[in-house]
């Protein structure tokens, strides 16, 4: 089988990277520490135990922050703030935010992580109105 491209950048696009191979698992996560990294409801993970990363362009501007006593980290641009993969557990989990890529995403999430954490706006928001653009 063919090895899958996915491509990659932040929002100002100094940093852009490449994933060669294919992801397992796409987790969306709303424990404590997902929700304030994010400022939002969940983080949306792909993960990957084979494929590999390359940074095209901006490697020096990825910072990369763990959260003390935790096995948290978060990597992102340093300029404009954007997530943007990393590599952990000694290089062996490839863990990119699906937000970040430029290139469709083939697998279906996972499932849920650490739903005992949900944010209380979430119950219903399949009901909340949609716009598909500001509203008028
Ligand atoms: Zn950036
Ligand atoms: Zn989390």
């Amino acid at each position: 089988m063919q090895a899958q491209n996915h491509s990659g950048s932040c929002l100002c696009q100094q940093v852009t990277y490449q994933v060669s191979g294919e992801f397992e698992n796409f987790f969306l996560c709303h424990c404590q520490h997902c929700k304030k990294d994010t400022g939002s409801a969940h983080a949306s993970n792909l993960f990957s135990g084979t494929a590999q990363l390359n940074w095209l362009k901006g490697e020096d501007k990825v910072k990369t922050f763990t959260l003390d006593g935790t096995r948290h980290v978060r990597s992102f641009c340093q300029d404009c703030g954007s997530a943007v993969p990393n590599i952990q557990f000694d290089g062996a989990l490839l863990v990119v935010p699906a937000g970040s890529l430029d290139t469709e995403v083939e697998i279906e999430p996972t499932g849920h992580l650490f739903c005992r954490s949900k944010a209380s706006w979430q119950a219903n928001l399949s009901q909340a109105t949609k716009f598909e653009d500001f509203p008028q």
